[in-house]
């Protein structure tokens, strides 16, 4: 059987802090950003530029898996190229790192890293994504 990395996503939005992601992520889980526009107006730590400085080399932006439909939940979930944003997820895991999936969403239920997963789930069938939350993280520090 082949081994794989690790998959979890999370969403910025249901954290009150960075530093428990950071703790958790430590320099071993890569941070793939898959917002649309990597920006955060209102919690600029989470902007691409400030998540670049704390992460890398750990952090990547993969704009091939944002939803182009972000701004409103009325309109489906769109990604702009799921074939190769999904392949890119896809070798990095079977290359042996784990990722770590990064939305705004606080729910991700209705996030599109849920679709991201699902796909990844359907090529590599012995991963088995972890959705986590603040409670997940919020102990460690
Ligand atoms: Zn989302």
């Amino acid at each position: 059987m082949d081994s794989y990395g690790k998959l979890y996503t999370v969403g910025y939005a249901a954290l009150e802090q960075i530093e428990p992601l950071q703790l958790f992520l430590s320099d071993k889980v890569l941070l793939i950003d898959i917002r649309y526009i990597p920006s955060s107006r209102w919690r600029p730590e989470w902007s691409r530029k400030r998540l670049h400085e704390k992460f890398a080399p750990n952090y990547q932006h993969i704009r091939e898996l944002g939803n182009i439909n972000y701004h409103s939940s009325d309109l489906p979930i769109q990604l702009v190229d799921a074939k190769r944003g999904v392949a890119k997820i896809v070798q990095l895991l079977q290359q042996g790192y784990d990722i770590c999936l990064l939305c705004t969403c606080a729910d991700w239920k209705t996030c599109h890293r849920r679709i991201v997963a699902d796909l990844v789930e359907q090529e590599l069938a012995d991963i088995q994504t972890v959705h986590l939350s603040n409670n997940d993280l919020c102990c460690l520090l």
